[in-house]
């Protein structure tokens, strides 16, 4: 039995799998793949649309609202945000870790006037932070990001900014819990982590944010993108429909309430090992605490690395921590069945009974 800790790309549920393995090669009578289909076919826009559709009901997104099934990733996300949004005045961050930097970074590199109104660095990134200085300056929009996958923290609550529009990098737990989608303008996700494969990134924005700017290539303006509906050329035809997949089986859960309330037995399963160890501890403040990513350390990099050797020869793969954090990282995204966590916690606990004094 093997258990996938990885960051993403990431566990997709089993029956998920099996399900497309049944549909590979003959799609609902049609005698080929979805790999195959024309995505102007009638048959593949039928799969376009009920993804559509199942993630507007799980998410629960008003008709103010436009789905768009984009690809290059969150990371295009980072320059397409500013481009669209961004067209008089400043631009507020919360910089909460190294892909908030991330989209800083190229935000500064379209020469965009930046204000960094909190951040967590001076804590290592180990906390959120709860006060927010805005600059007299009027902002188009504030910039977060919801889950921090590397560091392991989360946003528990989302800051309201009142006038100011909210866009969210929402990669790392998009349907883990219970954000309220109209509590942000626009909210961005590439799918690998909660949603499916590797290939399509999901963007959720108000309908009022879709200007028409000749000047924007189409492939990078949401506004030719929705007027489209994602079909402005061939989009990631596969990964749309895994990610279907993906969604009908959460709907067949109970949706996300029924997610958050699993997401949450799980991590605690976790963080209350951790917070009882003498030999492991999680590296985030309590408050601050990720239901996705869990980093947590011995404090000794020889003892992490043979606790990784360990694990990966139990099955328990991908433990091994983000290079500038160190130690060890599990995952546990919507996916990943509460028996690895528990399997997790069994093996950390007979490391400690005889690796630790
Ligand atoms: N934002 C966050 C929070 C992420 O975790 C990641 C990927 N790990 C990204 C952005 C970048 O995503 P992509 O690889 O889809 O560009």
């Amino acid at each position: 039995m093997i258990y996938n800790f990885s960051a993403g790309p990431a566990v997709l549920p089993k029956d998920v799998l099996k399900k497309a393995q049944t549909e590979l090669t003959d799609f609902n009578n049609s005698g080929m793949s979805v790999m195959e289909m024309s995505h102007r076919s009638n048959i593949y826009l039928h799969i376009h649309e009920e993804a559509k559709t199942l993630l507007k009901e799980l998410m629960a997104i008003p008709d103010s609202y436009d789905v768009l099934f984009l690809q290059g990733g969150a990371s295009l996300q980072f320059t397409m945000v500013p481009l669209n949004l961004n067209t008089h005045e400043s631009i507020g961050f919360i910089d909460t870790g190294i892909w908030s930097q991330k989209a800083i970074q190229e935000a500064k590199r379209l020469n965009r006037d930046i204000s960094i109104i909190a951040s967590s660095q001076e804590q290592n990134y180990q906390t959120i932070p709860t006060e927010f200085h805005l600059p007299d300056r009027k902002l188009d929009y504030i910039h977060l990001t919801t889950n921090n996958t590397i560091e392991g923290t989360a946003f528990k609550t989302i800051p309201s900014f009142k006038d100011t529009r909210l866009v969210a990098d929402m990669s790392s737990n998009i349907l883990s819990n219970n954000y309220q989608v109209t509590d942000f303008d626009l909210i961005y996700a590439g799918a690998q982590k909660n949603m499916g494969p590797a290939g399509v990134t999901v963007v959720i924005l108000k309908k009022d944010l879709l200007k028409k700017n000749p000047t924007l290539p189409p492939m990078l303006s949401y506004e030719a993108q929705a007027k489209s509906d994602s079909l402005y050329n061939t989009p990631p035809t596969f990964s749309i429909y895994m990610m279907s997949l993906v969604l009908k089986w959460l709907k067949e859960l109970g949706g996300v309430e029924k997610m958050l309330q699993y997401n949450q037995e799980k991590a605690e399963i976790l963080y209350n090992y951790l917070d009882n160890s003498n030999l492991f501890s999680s590296l985030v403040n309590d408050s601050s605490r990720s239901l996705m990513n869990v980093p947590f350390t011995t404090g000794n990099q020889e003892l992490d690395a043979e606790f990784i050797t360990l694990a990966t020869r139990k099955g328990l793969l991908n433990l091994k921590g983000y290079r500038t954090v160190g130690g060890m990282r599990a995952s546990l995204y919507n996916a990943m069945p509460k028996d690895g966590v528990i399997a997790l916690v069994e093996l950390l606990q007979s490391f400690e009974k005889e690796r630790g004094n």
